[in-house]
């Protein structure tokens, strides 16, 4: 497990892995709040792994709402 993404299952952080750095960086700053009604950044991440898709959940940087990702498994082929 990465020292990085102490919250991800070994799943999950081995779906991340395969993310490059650019897409990572992406994910992570253009998430929707709901609460904010705008594009933020998610912290506090912790992600698991369903289906071979990775599921991220976190925190609004702005207002701390839930926020949440989901990346399809296409992502990792
Ligand atoms: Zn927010």
């Amino acid at each position: 497990m990465s020292i990085k993404l102490p919250k991800f299952t070994p799943q999950a952080a081995q779906l991340w892995s395969l993310l490059p750095i650019d897409d990572k960086k992406n994910v992570l700053e253009n998430v929707y709040c709901s609460h904010c009604k705008d594009v933020t950044t998610m912290f506090n991440a912790t992600g698991r792994a369903e289906k071979g898709s990775l599921i991220l959940n976190g925190q609004c940087a702005v207002c701390m709402n839930p926020v949440g990702r989901y990346i399809e498994a296409d992502a990792f082929r």
